[in-house]
């Protein structure tokens, strides 16, 4: 993402789009006798000169901020949610209760104690248990990668806080995320199973600023639940260059506290289908955030590409033969989204012709990958030329992992399509303070609704199955 060089520069991209969008307006959107290909391409112009989404996202990170799941604030966002599909011409706009526990940050500070007093930046981990109210005093064991503190045998880290080093790697696709994601994940209790009472990771990021980064931790049922937090990278290698000199001591104080009985919403819209309204595509993002940040990138961007994608095909002469569903879930950063639809709608599995969700900002896509077998259909051929001036290629692998919220779908044999956007600069604030509003670039922004107008309308116009085409050839 990119930064605005000046308040001005945005609000001239403002009145810019603004025009646009009147003169988009003024044409109509589909006449009769086009082919769904023409219409697709129609609504991919049609988004770009549209600035819908980016008010949208505008209005979201403003009006509600951040939105941690099972609080107050994610409720707020899920009637303002309500509201704007309302108001966007949606049908049978409606609401799902997802119980959980939520978690809710408290005090959070850590200093060096010995040998040179100083603070340290780092934020608790979402899950977190807390220390004891006056905090933890400890050496630090520090392991410059996460197979070294593995290999530390059992005990050997008694009464000590386990510190790791180790840096995720900038990607363009972003799976640098996903290969250090068990530092955060499974590092607190493997470090606990070695004996520490309390875990540091340097923060998964890309940046090298002085802010922590958030994220959701998973205790393991069969070692002690010890307090975790991620360091801000400059932090990280503070006490890497401290250990190179001598022991370190380092006082910890996290009082997060948990409330078992909240409630997460998931906030639903559709396109009822003209031919087929019990055939489904769906499309998703998730309403909760981080609470350090407003949740721009993620994923107020990827509610705003899904909504304005939808409200364009929604605003048709015609409704596409299938229903498009879009869903706005609730709680994905506490990891109960994917679970609870999925369990919810077990029964509706088979109506689902194909899931898609994004969530990974509004960086430019480059391309969109298909259910299995479903690259070389004709679908996939008029996709590819409504594409094509966007920018995006259909690779010919389908996607592995399409999103935490469809995974559900995904494992209960819904179809899936993902797009992949450049996402070189996405961890530089991913799930810290800094992910705000003028992190978005609205073109960019445009593009992405661009591409899931053409794919969703598409998909929902053409006859295709997914499922026959994924099955092998005799
Ligand atoms: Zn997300």
């Amino acid at each position: 993402m990119r930064r605005m060089s000046s308040d001005s520069l945005l609000k001239r991209r403002h009145a810019a789009l603004g025009l646009l969008c009147i003169m988009a307006l003024a044409t109509p959107p589909a006449r009769a006798g086009d082919t769904p290909l023409g219409i697709a391409q129609q609504l991919s112009r049609a988004a770009l000169a549209d600035g819908w989404s980016h008010n949208f996202l505008e209005g979201l990170t403003t009006e509600i901020g951040p939105r941690l799941a099972g609080t107050e604030a994610e409720a707020r966002a899920a009637d303002w949610a309500e509201a704007q599909l309302k108001a966007a011409g949606f049908d049978a706009v409606h609401r799902e209760p997802v119980p959980m526990t939520a978690w809710l940050r408290g005090v959070e500070t850590a200093e060096v104690v010995t040998p040179s007093p100083q603070r340290l930046v780092l934020t608790t981990l979402g899950g977190s248990v807390a220390t004891p109210a006056g905090g933890v005093e400890a050496e630090i064991a520090v392991f410059r990668t996460y197979a070294e503190l593995l290999a530390a045998p059992p005990g050997s880290l008694a009464g000590k806080i386990a510190v790791v080093t180790e840096r995720m790697v900038r990607v363009e696709d972003g799976s640098g995320y996903g290969a250090a994601n068990p530092i955060r994940r499974t590092g607190p209790s493997e470090a606990a199973r070695r004996g520490a009472i309390a875990y540091l990771l340097r923060s998964l990021g890309t940046d090298s600023h002085r802010l922590a980064h958030a994220g959701a931790l998973n205790y393991a049922a069969d070692a002690p639940k010890i307090p975790a937090a991620a360091l801000a990278g400059p932090d990280a290698d503070q006490l890497e260059r401290l250990t190179s000199r001598g022991p370190v001591r380092i006082r910890l104080v996290l009082t997060p506290t948990e409330r078992p009985d909240a409630q997460s919403w998931t906030v639903v819209g559709e396109v009822k289908g003209r031919e087929l309204p019990d055939q489904i595509v769906l499309l998703g993002a998730h309403l909760d955030s981080w609470d350090l940040g407003t949740g721009a990138t993620d994923d107020g961007a990827g509610l705003a590409i899904v909504a304005g994608a939808a409200r364009l095909i929604a605003a048709l002469p015609a409704h596409p033969r299938r229903t498009i569903r879009v869903v706005l879930f609730g709680a994905e950063e506490m990891d109960y989204s994917g679970a609870a639809y999925a369990k919810d709608h077990a029964a509706e599995a088979l109506h689902i012709t194909v899931a898609a969700e994004t969530d990974f900002g509004a960086g430019k896509a480059y391309a969109l990958q298909l259910p299995a077998g479903a690259a070389g259909s004709p679908f996939a051929r008029d996709l590819a030329q409504a594409l094509t001036p966007l920018g995006v290629f259909i690779p010919r692998d389908p996607p592995q992992f399409a999103g935490a919220d469809i995974q559900g779908l995904q494992h209960a044999g819904v179809p899936v399509m993902a797009a992949r956007q450049n996402g070189l600069d996405y961890f530089d604030t991913h799930h810290t303070a800094d992910d705000t509003f003028d992190k978005i670039d609205p073109a960019e922004l445009a593009q992405n609704v661009a591409v899931w107008a053409a794919a969703a309308y598409l998909a929902a116009e053409d006859d295709i199955d997914f499922r026959a085409t994924a099955t092998p050839a005799h």
